[in-house]
Formats: structure tokens, C-alpha cells, sequence
């Protein structure tokens, strides 16, 4: 069985990875270098929680995700990925930390709620004022997200069965009669054709463009002084709302950078533009920073680092059979790193094993607690 893939982030190599375990043959097309530095999944760093707000279901799969990568490591020989803990914290009217916990609870695996007066001799380099309330999971952590992809594509390049086509962008996709054509006018054949084409996947799918929406995402990466960054490095992921801007950390895990994002979407902008960013856009974002990490003010500013995602409007998956022979991959709003490995390999297994696909798109949407059958 063959299979075509578009996109070599870590849906489409993840996909490639899923179907050469089985022993199927795989092209993969991806428009640029591999890996691609402009993909979402090309970044130092993702996060992994169980933490989910009240998407129970993406809860649930946060085991399914850990099994995946641990199978990944095996294959790859090493383990990208670094424990840190899952510190959550909420203010001001704000409750995704107390949803989380709840339906944590419910699933089996409760958070522990921290005082707030403990705050300040638990994490010293927080400025805990305006919290009110805390929550604590030991699971959770970083996964070193170029690092895996970079893993993957040499993975791949040794598997007699996988071809992967760098600088080679598909300009066409026919989902129903299995088959994509380059932007040089080559037309290749399948069995089955998989778009996994992150932000550019309404280019190539137009009738989804009101459905899956490109969204350009700053993030920033900061030198920290040193008397902070040995701690830091130890510290805690943290989940922060209590004030109109949320965000979230990223600690310096073995080595790689300290980095800042938020949970807004822009949910604007075109990947293939210019990627600058401005201090100035990240304002309300590093006035947070200010009053929540101590000596910020002594912290630099590093890079500020343009990304692109694609956002659904419930941040559900969209991962679906379309045609007789072709399937949307795009699970992202943000959030689909830490599935990357699971996602792939469920994929395959349903591409290869004729699993029922309305199944699989439900799973994948975050609306089963187990795998699809
Ligand atoms: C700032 C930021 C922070 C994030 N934080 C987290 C996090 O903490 N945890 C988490 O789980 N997730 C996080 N995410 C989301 C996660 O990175 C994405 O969900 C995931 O990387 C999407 O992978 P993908 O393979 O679908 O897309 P991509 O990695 O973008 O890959 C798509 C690939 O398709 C290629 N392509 C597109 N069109 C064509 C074409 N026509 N022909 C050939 N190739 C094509 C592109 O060049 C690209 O390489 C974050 C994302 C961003 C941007």
C-alpha cells in the first residue's frame, strides 16, 4: 500500500513514521528544506500537560500521547524530552486551572491545589499577587520540538520504504482520485493521500479556508541573568490567567531557551509573508511578564520568534477522511505538538487497517476518551 503525504511538519512525518513501521510505502512532499524552519513544529520547544480546560477527551489522550513519543524514542534511539511539572494558575475571574482540575479529577488524576500563601516559598522567582488559586501536577514537560522533528526526517531517511521530496511543493491535490501534482507539474499516484500542511492548508484546500484559519503567533525567547537561570532551568511549565492576558512558560529545559508565549490568537496573517515582530505587539504580554517573574527587569530580550498555526473555531482537531482516497490531517489551534506522535501513528493505523474514518475524526476531535476503533 502506498500513501502520499503533504507536509513534512510533525503530523506528516509522524504519518510517514506510523505507515513505514507497517512496512507501507510512503512519498512524503514538503515545499521546503527538511526540516522546515518556517512549519509550526519547527521550534525549540512544545509543551506536554494533562491539564486541559474542559476537553476531557484531549485530557484522556494525554496518555495515548505519552505512549506514542516513548515508542518514538525507542525508534529513534533517544528520548527528546524533558519532565518538568505542570504548575497552573488563575486570577481575576479567570477559572481554566479550577476546569482542569475538575475534570482531572473526574478522569482519575487529580491536580493538587496549593494554597496561595504557599506560593511565595514554592516558586520564589514568581510574583504570586493577584492568584487565586493554584493547582500542581508532577506530569507534564517539554518536548524538544525541532530536535524530534530533525529525529524523524533522518529516521525516515533510512527506511527503504519512505521517500521524502525536499523543496518539492504540491500545487494540487486530487483527494478522490488519490493523486498530487508539484508545482514543477509532476503528478504522482496513491492509494491514499494525506494533506498535512499546517497554515497553507486552505491554499490547498480552499473549501476548508472558513473552517481551518491561519493565525500568526509571536513568541518570545529571553536571556535570563545568571544568578536565575540554573533555577530556572528546574523550574516548573507554568499555565497562567489572572489578568486580560494569559500565558504560558516555557522553562529552559537541558540547555534550550526560556520562552514566553500567549493563548491569544491573532487568528491573521500569511505564513509566507515577512516574519517581524515588534516589541511593541508583545506589550500586553510583557507587561504580565513584569509583574508575574521576579527581576524581570533584568531579563533580555533574546529573539522574538513569528510562528504560524492554524485555528478551528471550538480548538477541536480536524482530522478527516475527504474523497474516496485522501484525508485532512490539521490537528493544531495551537495545541498539537504533544499529539504529533499518537496522531501519526493512529493514522496509519487506520489508513492501513480500513478502521471506520466518522471514528477516527471523533477521536481525533477530542470527543472519545480512547483510541478509535
Ligand atoms: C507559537 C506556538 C506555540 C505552540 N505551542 C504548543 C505547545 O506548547 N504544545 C503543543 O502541543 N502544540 C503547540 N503548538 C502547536 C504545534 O506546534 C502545532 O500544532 C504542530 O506543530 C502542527 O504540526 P503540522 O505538521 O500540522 O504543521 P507544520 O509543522 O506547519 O507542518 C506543515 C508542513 O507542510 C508544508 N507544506 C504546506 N503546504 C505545502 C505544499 N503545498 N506542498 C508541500 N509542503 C507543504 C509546510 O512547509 C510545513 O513544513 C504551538 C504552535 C505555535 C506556533
Amino acid at each position: 500500500m502506498k500513501t502520499i503525504i503533504v507536509g513534512g511538519g510533525i503530523m506528516g512525518l509522524s504519518t510517514a513514521w506510523g505507515l513505514a513501521r507497517e512496512g507501507h510505502e510512503v512519498d512524503l512532499f514538503e515545499q521546503g528544506p527538511l526540516p522546515n524552519p518556517l512549519a509550526s513544529s519547527v521550534d525549540q520547544h512544545r509543551l506536554i500537560r494533562h491539564p486541559y480546560g474542559d476537553h476531557a477527551g484531549y485530557a484522556r489522550m494525554i496518555d495515548e500521547a505519552f505512549a506514542a513519543w516513548d515508542l518514538l524514542w525507542g525508534d529513534l534511539g533517544q528520548r527528546f524530552y524533558a519532565p518538568t511539572g505542570t504548575l497552573a494558575l488563575n486570577g481575576n475571574g479567570a477559572n481554566w486551572a479550577e476546569r482542569s482540575a475538575t475534570v482531572l479529577a473526574g478522569i482519575g488524576r487529580s491536580m493538587t491545589e496549593i494554597p496561595v500563601g504557599d506560593l511565595p516559598r514554592r516558586f520564589p522567582l514568581l510574583d504570586t499577587k493577584g492568584v487565586e488559586r493554584a493547582f500542581w501536577l508532577d506530569t507534564g514537560g517539554v518536548l524538544f520540538a525541532q530536535d524530534i522533528v530533525a529525529g524523524l526526517v533522518r529516521h525516515l531517511s533510512g527506511q527503504p520504504r519512505v521517500r521524502l521530496h525536499a523543496n518539492t511543493a504540491v500545487r494540487d491535490v486530487d483527494l478522490e482520485r488519490g493523486s498530487v501534482t508539484t508545482a514543477t507539474g509532476a503528478k504522482h499516484t496513491a492509494d491514499t493521500v494525506v494533506v498535512a500542511a499546517g497554515a497553507w492548508l486552505p491554499r490547498l484546500l480552499p473549501t476548508l479556508a472558513g473552517r481551518v484559519v491561519p493565525s500568526r503567533q509571536i513568541v518570545i525567547y529571553f536571556d535570563l541573568p545568571d544568578d536565575q537561570r540554573a533555577a530556572w532551568a528546574k523550574g516548573p511549565m507554568v499555565i497562567e490567567k489572572t489578568g486580560d492576558v494569559g500565558l504560558y512558560l516555557v522553562p529552559p529545559a537541558e540547555g534550550r531557551g526560556m520562552k514566553i508565549g500567549d493563548h491569544e490568537f491573532s487568528r491573521a496573517g500569511d505564513p509566507d509573508a515577512p516574519r517581524e515582530a515588534s516589541e511593541g505587539e508583545m506589550r500586553p504580554l510583557l507587561e504580565r511578564c513584569r509583574s508575574l517573574l521576579k527581576g524581570f527587569e533584568r531579563w533580555r530580550i533574546e529573539q522574538l520568534k513569528v510562528c504560524f498555526y492554524s485555528v478551528t473555531d471550538d480548538e477541536r482537531f480536524v482530522v478527516e477522511k475527504h474523497g474516496a482516497r485522501g484525508w485532512v490531517m490539521s490537528p493544531c489551534s495551537g495545541h498539537g505538538f504533544k499529539f504529533g506522535a499518537v496522531m501519526g501513528l493512529e493514522l496509519a493505523r487506520t489508513i492501513a487497517g480500513g478502521r471506520d474514518a466518522a471514528a477516527h475524526a471523533k477521536w481525533a476531535a477530542g470527543l472519545v476518551g480512547d483510541g478509535p476503533t
